[in-house]
């Protein structure tokens, strides 16, 4: 399959410098969008065609068009971090190219090339880098998605695809910034089981947590955790992020069994846990370890990792068994050490041993 080269025709109207410096101060998360987006096109029996960036625009969708019907669509999500030097990087891209494969072959969709995705994200960070918020821990979020394009009712894999990306300036995804947050054990609702989507990044398992979540919110909770479908009882993962549980020295996450999403933030932090000196492992938590760990005192501390918010510390957790707070309910030594290592590195406030960082100039 060839590469297409990307055909630039950016926006000749970019937002007024005062305009997006305004945003820049205050983004939130996921509000406002960069002058540009990338849009590739997939055709049956042509491949890959039609690569351009061109102005952040609205789509024309036929009400038929299959992804609204049957939600054949999946994403990724990566930070472009301003470097102290004022140069911008982004953080393992082909991680996240090489995780969009795996996701589109469990939707039965077609792979986009690694380079491909690397080239798309590089070539919108390039033109829109005035986006990219001043070094800190402000970035500019990317998401890569692909959908079905093709219009019809007929249920199978659509016959053409619309792959993108968009930006978005990104301050701290949760509002109270780097507070503790509460949890719910969600024990009515699963978000997915062995053979499902759960591995894969796509929009139905969001759909099917919305619930959840709200039940969660309904409990006076900030987030909600999520269980195995089978037992109810072995922890997976916290609404959109992985989780990590620290004894001590010794640091331990969900492993992988296929109905957990394979975090690249925990993946890297397996890696840097052990450069710290933790002993980092994939293991099996169940709620009842969990409980009584925090009781007795050996769990000293539980954090969520993801793109979006890095590392979040967990301070209390709320099931319909009863609720307890997670060490002193404060962000723990071993969470604040993790989290300033990662964004030192992301950020090139400290040097990045691992070949992790993409550098663009
Ligand atoms: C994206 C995602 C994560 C975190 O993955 P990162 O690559 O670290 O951002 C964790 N869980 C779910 C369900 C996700 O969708």
């Amino acid at each position: 399959m060839t590469t297409p080269t990307i055909e630039l025709k950016p926006s000749a109207h970019p937002l007024a410098d005062a305009e997006r410096e305004a945003i820049l101060a205050n983004p939130g998360f996921g509000r406002h969008f960069t002058d540009n987006m990338v849009t590739i096109r997939w055709t049956e029996g042509r491949g890959w065609h039609d690569a351009q960036l061109v102005p952040y625009a609205p789509l024309s969708i036929d009400p038929a068009n299959m992804t609204l019907h049957y939600a054949q669509t999946i994403f990724e999500g990566l930070k472009a971090y301003r470097r102290p030097d004022g140069s911008v990087a982004t953080f393992r891209p082909e991680a996240n190219a090489e995780r969009f494969q795996t996701s589109s072959r469990r939707l039965a969709m077609p792979e986009l090339p690694v380079e491909t995705f690397v080239a798309a994200c590089d070539a919108l960070v390039k033109q829109d880098k005035a986006w990219v918020p001043p070094h800190g821990e402000a970035s500019l979020y990317l998401r890569p998605f692909m959908f079905a394009a093709e219009v019809g009712l007929g249920v199978r894999p659509a016959n053409e695809y619309l792959f993108m990306v968009i930006a978005s300036p990104a301050g701290p995804y949760f509002e109270r910034g780097v507070q503790p947050v509460s949890v719910w054990l969600s024990e009515n609702y699963v978000r997915a089981v062995k053979g499902g989507t759960g591995a894969a990044k796509t929009g139905g398992n969001y759909a099917a947590s919305l619930l959840a979540q709200k039940e969660a919110q309904d409990e006076g909770c900030d987030q909600v955790v999520w269980l195995d479908a089978v037992e109810h009882r072995w922890v997976e993962e916290m609404g959109g992020m992985n989780l990590y549980f620290v004894y001590g020295d010794r640091i331990v996450t969900p492993a992988l069994t296929g109905s957990l999403l394979p975090g690249i933030t925990r993946d890297s932090l397996l890696t840097i846990a052990r450069d710290l000196g933790y002993t980092a492992e994939e293991g099996r938590i169940s709620t009842e370890d969990w409980r009584r760990d925090t009781a007795n005192g050996t769990l000293t501390e539980v954090f969520a990792c993801g793109t979006a918010a890095v590392i979040t510390p967990v301070g209390t957790v709320k099931s319909e068994a009863g609720e307890w707070t997670q060490g002193d309910g404060q962000t723990g030594e071993a969470t604040a050490r993790l989290r300033k290592a990662l964004l030192d590195l992301q950020t090139g406030a400290a040097p990045d041993p691992y070949g992790w960082m993409h550098e663009l100039g």
